[in-house]
């Protein structure tokens, strides 16, 4: 069987893990928390980065950083996961979910005006297969009303729009280091701030509401509990393990985007056929090679084509159930305007295996059933 995905293992990850044990700093913010961040930074290009017990940690950081009130409104897409809607309902926001579209499936830009309120407080963008939403038109909404933009930016280190960072161009920045990310410690994340103006504020609700880190950088003479907060810090043990896969942060990322590529000029001539659709990258986005995925025609083709290639020995796998449509979602928001992209475009899509050291020769096994599912 050909996994959809296997997490990122470069093989030096158990060596810094090593020296993290033997170094006796295995709680947060020990040295390879710093020596990441420090990377991270660089990479990004911006003042500050805070890596998070995960991706959700720095979506509820962020929620904390936007002072969301009960009752206040919060923007979003109805196609994500459902951490970017938790991290808001947790402080008591209501979410407005407004359509995708339907090249990119990020939200859409065109329809988010309409939805901003006297309550809406904050725009949560979600960059889908690490390729960027309209981040200039969103940001003018943003600051005509008044608005955070918090990215959710899960997907898409690495990624960028029109030459900028994901994750650097809002307010509040969350990446995932999740097993199924790019670059991975298993479970874990990073806040970006793009400037300095929240950063005392975000350490205190990183560690337990408490100066610490003023403390440790002398700007205090004993740290003590300041305000609210959680324990956002990961082990230091993590850290080591991402450390290990950022030093080879270009390999992977490389690895990822040949495979990316493969897939696109192999499924070219089924979209001039018209019998499926590729993803769309605008030009002006670089992306980060974080997922292959097919549209097909509707569910039934698409239910029909994931048990095809179970047969022939290939994971493929369909991605989110919207959330306006479940429970939690019908409890806690409601959909602005009409669904006219999210449950059609999330009914159809189908996300073929994709991960550092997938060998060619299964990629072509992939690749030869997906062209014998439509009999060529
Ligand atoms: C993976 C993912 C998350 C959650 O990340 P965790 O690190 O597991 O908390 C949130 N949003 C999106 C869009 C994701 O893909």
């Amino acid at each position: 069987m050909i996994d959809f995905n296997i997490p990122p293992f470069i093989g030096t990850e158990l060596e810094y893990v090593k020296e993290a044990a033997q170094g006796h700093k295995i709680c947060g913010d020990g040295p390879f928390t710093k020596k990441s961040q420090k990377m991270l930074t660089d990479m990004l290009q911006v003042p500050a980065v805070y890596l998070t017990t995960s991706c959700t940690s720095a979506l509820e950081m962020s929620a904390l950083l936007t002072h969301i009130e009960p009752g206040d409104e919060v923007i979003l897409p109805s196609y994500t996961f459902c951490s970017t809607a938790d991290a808001f309902v947790l402080r008591g926001a209501k979410l407005v979910f407004v359509d995708i579209r339907p090249d990119t499936l990020n939200i859409d830009e065109n329809r988010i005006e309409e939805a901003v309120t006297d309550r809406t407080k904050a725009i949560v963008v979600v960059h889908y297969a690490g390729v960027a939403c309209e981040m200039d038109p969103i940001l003018a909404i943003a600051k005509k009303h008044g608005l955070k933009v918090v990215e959710d930016a899960a997907q898409a280190i690495g990624s960028t729009y029109k030459g900028r960072m994901l994750g650097t161009i809002g307010d509040f920045g969350c990446l995932s280091f999740h097993e199924t990310k790019n670059i991975s410690m298993g479970e874990g994340g990073a806040i970006i701030l793009p400037t300095l103006d929240q950063r005392d504020e975000a350490e205190i609700y990183r560690e337990k509401g408490t100066d610490r880190s003023r403390f440790f950088r002398g700007q205090v003479d004993k740290y003590t509990w300041q305000d609210f907060g959680s324990s956002y810090l990961p082990s230091d043990l993590n850290a080591a393990y991402l450390y290990a896969q950022l030093l080879d942060y270009d390999r992977i990322q490389g690895d990822r985007m040949r495979i990316w590529k493969r897939y696109h000029e192999a499924f070219l001539p089924l979209q001039n056929e018209g019998l499926i659709e590729l993803p769309f990258v605008p030009e002006y986005c670089g992306h980060n090679a974080h997922m292959y995925y097919l549209k097909l025609k509707d569910l039934t083709e698409r239910t029909a084509f994931i048990a095809f290639l179970k047969e022939c020995g290939v994971m493929a796998v369909f991605h989110y159930v919207p959330l306006h449509s479940s429970p939690a979602g019908l409890k806690f928001g409601h959909f602005s305007g009409e669904d006219r992209f999210t449950t059609h475009e999330s009914e159809r899509l189908v996300r073929l295996p994709l991960f550092y050291g997938l060998t060619e020769e299964d990629q072509e096994t992939v690749i030869r059933s997906v062209f014998r599912f439509f009999k060529r």
